[in-house]
């Protein structure tokens, strides 16, 4: 009885389904959407996830769900289908509905998903980023909103769900171990990613700088005519678009791309200008490019295009140091690419490490540090790959985890820096040994550093 559970149940029983709502919870919230939903007809089993209903003939599940569950263990034995959220979707869009534009991968999805929806609107398309955020897909495809194309991130869970989604072209951006407790291992998570690939009709687009992506599009079954088009920061070859002289070119889908490439925009039109950004705008551009809109348009939808919060986002300048706050980099893939954005660099990071391993991310960012600052439960994991890789860095390891924490981590930071530096909140771990979320965390470094700026005149 989730975000994606409640509007399933209800989109089922509309459609005339008899339904059965399954939910391992039983607490005050569940009993009243339990309520809302048995005085619409809905049966409503609180407190056993486990059991398969008696006479059910289709399974639709949370993407939440480990497919280890015995329920689904028992659906697979009664020779029951179980379908995502994805997959119901998919399933109830009305005939001539919009195509989807589809983007998955560890990190970048969310961007390239916004960056995407504003190229398409751009170029007067009506449109709408949706799956994990905004719009839910089954609002979007059940709604009463007329779109042209959708924009659409997808999960590796919901695509594990996802048996016959078909997408016009879709763009897996990168792949590193992430959620592996779900999926059971990496094989079986990047598997999952690479369904977005099957039955694509017009192109699959893979990061050049990622071979495993690329594996991906070679393992897909496509429709007829669908090309792999490869994205790189980098000169492109034929078929790939990329970066020549600050100029994101194309050179997939123009005339005569053994020779010729087409302008699309600058890389001062990407916000944050950062490598792995430059990178996601690429891909929404080569999706946008696959569904036919005008190079103009790629430009006007970047320019347009602002990241969402905690992403890379600059709070201040104060005493000619940058403060960045990239709470969202809840991962070392993510963290890599945001410390690779920035040289000299004092960094805060800590919390909780999710079984991560620290030592490459530091030995690679060694020579950037200017110094580390650290905070929360697990950051004793990230000091000793600092002692090992970078033992001439200084290290401030606070030992707090109270409230003022991270007011006192942006001063320890602020010693450490000098002018030009950038003070980088960026802390490849999750948050919540100390705040609600990553919002949370962000939030409180963007408080600390305007304290920081006020004191500062
Ligand atoms: P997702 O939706 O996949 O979680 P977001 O766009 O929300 O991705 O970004 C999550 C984090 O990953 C951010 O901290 C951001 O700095 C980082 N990031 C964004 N794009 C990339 C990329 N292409 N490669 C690596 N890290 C990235």
């Amino acid at each position: 009885m989730g975000v994606s559970g409640l509007p399933a149940a209800r989109a089922l029983h509309g459609l005339g389904a008899e339904v059965t709502v399954v939910n391992e919870g039983a607490d005050e919230r569940a009993r009243a959407q339990a309520a809302e939903l048995t005085a619409l007809g809905i049966t409503v089993r609180l407190g056993d996830g486990a059991t398969l209903p008696d006479g059910t003939e289709l399974v639709v599940t949370a993407p939440g769900w480990r497919p280890d569950k015995p329920l689904f263990l028992a659906a697979a034995e009664a020779g029951v289908p179980v379908w995502g959220d994805v997959e119901l979707a998919w399933r109830l869009r009305r005939p001539g509905a919009a195509p989807w534009l589809a983007v998955t991968g560890t990190n970048g999805k969310t961007t390239t998903v916004r960056m995407l929806a504003s190229i398409l609107r751009a170029a007067g398309l009506r449109t709408e980023a949706v799956g994990n955020i905004g719009v839910s897909l089954l609002d979007a495809v059940l709604g009463d909103e007329e779109y042209d194309v959708l924009a659409v991130e997808l999960s590796s869970y919901q695509l594990h769900w996802a048996p016959s989604l078909r997408v016009h072209s879709a763009a897996v951006l990168n792949l590193a171990p992430d959620h592996l407790d779900w999926h059971g291992s990496m094989e079986s998570y990047a598997a999952d990613k690479g369904r977005v690939y099957e039955g694509n009709t017009v192109a699959c687009v893979y990061n050049a700088a990622d071979p495993a992506t690329e594996e991906l599009v070679r393992a897909a079954d496509v429709e007829e005519g669908c090309r792999a088009i490869g994205f790189t920061l980098g000169t492109p070859g034929p078929s790939q678009l990329g970066v020549v002289d600050g100029i994101l070119v194309d050179r997939a889908f123009v005339a005569g791309r053994q020779k010729q490439a087409q302008e699309l925009a600058e890389v001062a039109d990407v916000d944050p200008p950062a490598p792995h950004n430059i990178a996601n705008a690429l891909a929404a551009a080569a999706l946008a490019r696959a569904y036919g809109v005008a190079p103009a348009a790629v430009r006007d939808g970047l320019r347009a295009f602002r990241p969402d919060p905690h992403r890379i986002e600059k709070v201040t300048d104060v005493a000619g140091v940058a403060y960045i706050d990239d709470s969202k980099a809840t991962n070392t893939h993510a963290t890599e690419a945001s410390l690779a954005a920035y040289d000299p660099i004092v960094w805060i990071a800590g919390g909780l490490a999710k079984g991560a391993a620290f030592d490459d991310l530091v030995s690679g960012a060694a020579k950037r540090l200017r110094g580390v600052v650290l905070i929360g439960a697990e950051r004793a994991l990230i000091a000793e790959a600092l002692a090992r890789h970078a033992p001439e860095v200084p290290v401030v390891d606070l030992d707090r985890t109270d409230t003022g924490a991270m007011s006192a981590a942006v001063r320890e930071a602020a010693r450490l820096a000098r002018p030009g530096d950038t003070v980088l909140l960026a802390p490849a771990c999750a948050s919540m040994d100390m705040f609600a979320n990553y919002n949370k965390r962000g939030e409180a470094f963007a408080d600390a550093v305007r304290e920081l700026a006020a004191e500062n005149g």
